[in-house]
């Protein structure tokens, strides 16, 4: 073993997995897009407060996943663990709900959490994520679950889109009370941290993975049931754009998201393949005003760019390559060719290995060139090139344009 390897979790992007890395990361940004979303690049560190604050203290994020650090003046920093907190911040900060009535905003790059690494975890991975603030209307949670439905279709997904309400300040705390009584009754089958949780933090007890915690809360009090009219209406609302856009969707009342900001619509959408969550989101109506900001409603989802790119299969279909091949002390003339052959939009591999013709064309294969661009003596002396097409064998003789 070499004496430098990356840290545990933390990986190289290259080859075939960086090209469907980029397949992702571009389908998704084109689609965000075409709905009229606006970039922003954020910060990778922030301070720890504006994750603690917004993710909330009882998380397991915040609890045991964060990359916190103190700087060389005592200060509490993190790496982000997700772009919400920090799209918050940025909202707030640069004044941007003064600007317009509403803001889309998008951002993309690298999270870091500690958590345990396996297939499609990482600690640091990557997300591309969108938000909108300032419209508490169905309409957008509607809009938000299309644009993940759209990125899902497109790339043939096996995916079902899990949806729950998880309410609001009215009626959020009488269903907790509800909650934290029913968990005391079946204390005796759930897990330690469940019952831990039972008190601060009783809805996250509904999506614990431990099979006994999963049996215990199955006949749990629903948040859907507690709904107050002004939530209900909402999430009936976005269900009847859901259907009217023919978005498939699965009520799942013991969705709640591990992230305490949430109100309202919470969305996953689950591979049905992988059972892994590939996008999720929800709207968080209160996150803006308890950071410093003016009330402002919010909405939006996240991708994890790595885990969507487990979905793209089919072969990525790239501009032909072609190699170029000088053979002889022609090497001025084989730059001058390259420079041709770009200028018309060609994608260019000018050989670096010095080596015979028959060397050089194997080099083209591994490469993968469709094509061979032939440079010697000859050509030059015509000022033209040869042109092999690597699988049929078939040659051209190809003039250079008068203006090289
Ligand atoms: P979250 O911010 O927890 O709502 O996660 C949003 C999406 O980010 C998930 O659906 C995953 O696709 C992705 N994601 C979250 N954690 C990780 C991780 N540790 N490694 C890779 N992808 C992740």
């Amino acid at each position: 073993m070499s004496e430098f390897q990356s840290l545990r979790g933390f990986h190289d992007l290259l080859g075939e997995e960086f090209k469907r890395f980029k397949y992702v990361s571009e389908l998704v940004r084109g689609k965000l897009k075409l709905y009229n979303f606006e970039e922003i690049v954020l910060p990778v560190v922030e301070y720890l407060e504006v994750f603690r604050r917004s993710i909330g203290e009882a998380t397991d994020i915040v609890q045991k996943e964060m990359f916190a650090f103190q700087d060389r003046k005592g200060r509490w920093l993190a790496l982000r663990p997700e772009g919400t907190a920090g799209a918050v911040r940025a909202y707030i900060q640069n004044r941007l709900y003064a600007l317009k009535p509403y803001t889309k905003l998008f951002y993309e790059g690298p999270m870091f959490r500690y958590e345990r690494p396996q297939a499609g975890r990482y600690r640091q991975f990557h997300q591309i994520g969108a938000e909108v603030f300032g419209s508490i209307d169905p309409l957008v949670d509607a809009e938000i679950i299309q644009i993940v439905y759209e990125i899902l279709s497109e790339l043939n997904a096996k995916v079902i889109i899990e949806i729950n309400s998880i309410g609001c300040k009215v009626c959020r705390p009488p269903y907790k009370e509800a909650l934290s009584t029913y968990l005391r009754t079946v204390a005796g089958h759930l897990c330690e941290v469940c019952i831990d949780r039972s008190d601060r933090n009783p809805l996250r007890v509904l999506d614990c993975k431990v099979p006994t915690c999963k049996e215990a809360v199955k006949e749990a009090p629903k948040m859907v049931d507690f709904l107050c009219n002004e939530c209900r209406e909402h999430y009936s609302k976005l269900k009847e754009y859901l259907t009217l856009l023919s978005i498939p969707y699965r009520e799942n009342p013991h969705l709640v998201r591990g992230l305490d900001y949430y109100t309202k619509t919470v969305f996953e959408a689950v591979s049905e393949e992988l059972d892994v969550a590939l996008i999720a989101g929800g709207r968080y109506d209160y996150l803006v005003e308890e950071m410093g900001g003016p009330p402002t409603p919010a909405v939006g989802f996240a991708v994890g760019v790595e885990r969507l790119s487990l979905l793209v299969r089919e072969g990525l279909t790239e501009d032909p390559l072609y190699m170029l091949i000088p053979f002889g002390d022609v090497m001025d003339y084989a730059l001058l060719v390259a420079k041709a052959l770009r200028s018309e939009g060609k994608r260019v591999e000018l050989s670096y290995k010095r080596a015979g013709l028959k060397k050089q064309l194997e080099l083209a294969n591994r490469l993968g060139a469709k094509y061979a661009v032939l440079v010697g003596e000859e050509e030059r002396a015509g000022n033209f090139y040869t042109l092999k097409d690597m699988e049929t064998g078939h040659q051209l003789k190809i003039e250079l344009s008068p203006a090289m």
